[in-house]
């Protein structure tokens, strides 16, 4: 997997500016929450995630939190910020690389020299071995894996620590070990494969994981994967264990399991405010895989009837969604996959076609703005981008970057030894896992 060359992201259409003519009343359309149109700094203090739709979620105690950002930057124009940035970038040169997830505002992708999802952006930045300094236009457990996989003497900056995954944060660590007690008190000793050479569970975590999640895999004798690649990850995780217990996000292992033929009555739901998970002993005893009760706040947007109506409003529509929407989504799609895949699908089609997309607004609206020869549009007709990564706005960036020429590197993103290096090893585990002999990072529907 490589990162995307900048260029192909210049043309895109300004989500954040749509937003903006919305809530002024001079545009068309809607938004989740009027909120979205405010600066991140009118949130950053408050007890929650801010605007969009993760904004119910409560954003844990343990969360890092960001600072106050300098007035400069809260009052600077889009224009002022990008010539800053821009100016900032060109005298530190070499040493500094600049990350744009897929899912980041347009203001701040069109700084970044790589665009990509969050490994390929993780490989960028281990690539980078000259660089002082990776800034990271993501969100935190981006941030993190980035340092795992960057050099020691690298710094890994996160323009605005605000900037979490709702999804990550609802598999705290605490919450996981928990968990892992219960199970070994209900299956025995966890660590130590039995007569049939297969343990009792192997745990498996998604990438939008905390590092001390991944640390925890890595102890256990479990892996970590992406949405690219969770199949070959659970025939790893199933070679070596009788059942998986996968976090943080239950659609991803629903979706990846059902299609490999686990039937959804093996796949119980662990609620870890419930005494067992609120399963019952049997279900324990009989699940091939445990699923964790996290979720994505903008995939589970995405509805049936979304798709219903793009199916009656485009006769031949080609409706392509990620893997972390719920499963009945999932099943009336086309096709499910990664945005990696999402990307292939479109770039592959030679015929113009029309696309409805479930994915997050940022990069259909790029996708949709690459590709002209194609209609392409995103399932939800609300504008909801991912609100957390929408913390991260063009003045936290000018902002540690001028603070970086000036020589002071803020918001440093260090993942402790102790986690660090049992993290790693979940994440080789995964690079070293090879794909099922027919490959299957997608699933395609008969519909
Ligand atoms: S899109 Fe969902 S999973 Fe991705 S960073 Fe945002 S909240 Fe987390």
């Amino acid at each position: 997997m490589s990162p995307t060359p900048l260029t192909l992201t210049r043309a895109a259409a300004s989500v954040d500016r749509e937003i903006q003519a919305i809530v002024a009343g001079s545009g068309t359309g809607a938004t989740c929450t009027t909120d979205l149109a405010a600066g991140p700094w009118d949130f950053d203090a408050r007890p929650g995630y801010g605007p969009g739709s993760s904004m119910g979620d409560v954003i844990p105690a343990g969360a890092p939190r960001q600072g106050v950002l300098p007035q400069e930057y809260r009052d600077a124009t889009d224009a002022e910020l990008s010539e800053r940035i821009t100016a900032a970038k060109q005298t530190l040169g070499e040493r500094v690389v600049v990350l744009g997830h897929f899912y980041q505002r347009d203001e701040v992708v069109q700084h970044a020299d790589y665009v990509g999802d969050s490994f390929q952006l993780a490989n960028a930045a281990k690539a980078h071995t000259d660089a002082e300094a990776i800034v990271f236009c993501g969100v935190h457990f981006m941030a993190e894996t980035a340092d795992l996989l960057s050099g020691p003497d690298q710094a890994v900056i996160l323009p605005n620590l605000a900037a979490g995954c709702s999804m990550a944060d609802m598999a705290s660590i605490d919450e996981v070990e928990e968990c892992w007690e219960q199970l070994e008190d209900l299956y025995g000793d966890l660590d130590t494969p039995g007569a049939d050479g297969l343990v009792p569970v192997v745990p498996v975590t998604y990438m939008n994981s905390s590092a001390a999640i991944k640390g925890f895999v890595g102890r256990h004798g479990g892996i970590v994967c992406t949405s690219s690649n969770a199949r070959t990850v659970l025939e790893w995780a199933f070679e070596r264990g009788r059942r998986v217990l996968f976090f943080p996000d239950q659609h991803l292992g629903r979706n990846t399991a059902k299609a490999m033929g686990v039937p959804l009555e093996r796949m119980p739901l662990w609620n870890p405010r419930r005494e067992l998970g609120g399963a019952t002993e049997d279900e324990l005893h009989d699940a091939r895989v445990i699923l964790w009760h996290g979720f994505c706040s903008v995939h589970r947007r995405f509805s049936v009837a979304q798709i219903d109506q793009a199916r009656a409003e485009h006769p031949g529509v080609r409706v392509i969604v990620h893997p972390e929407c719920p499963a009945d989504v999932v099943d009336a799609a086309d096709e499910a996959g990664s945005t990696d895949y999402i990307r292939k699908a479109i770039a592959a089609a030679t015929e113009p076609t029309v696309f409805a997309i479930g994915t997050e607004v940022n990069l259909v609206r790029r996708l949709a703005a690459e590709y002209p020869q194609h209609t392409i549009f995103c399932l939800d007709p609300v504008i909801c981008p991912c609100s957390t990564m929408y913390r991260i706005h063009p003045g936290y960036l000018a902002w540690v970057l001028e603070s970086l020429v000036a020589g002071e590197i803020v918001n440093r993103i260090q993942v402790p030894a102790d986690v660090a290096d049992p993290a790693r090893v979940s994440l080789e585990r995964m690079l070293a896992a090879k794909p099922p002999a027919a490959p299957a990072a997608a699933w395609e529907n008969a519909s």
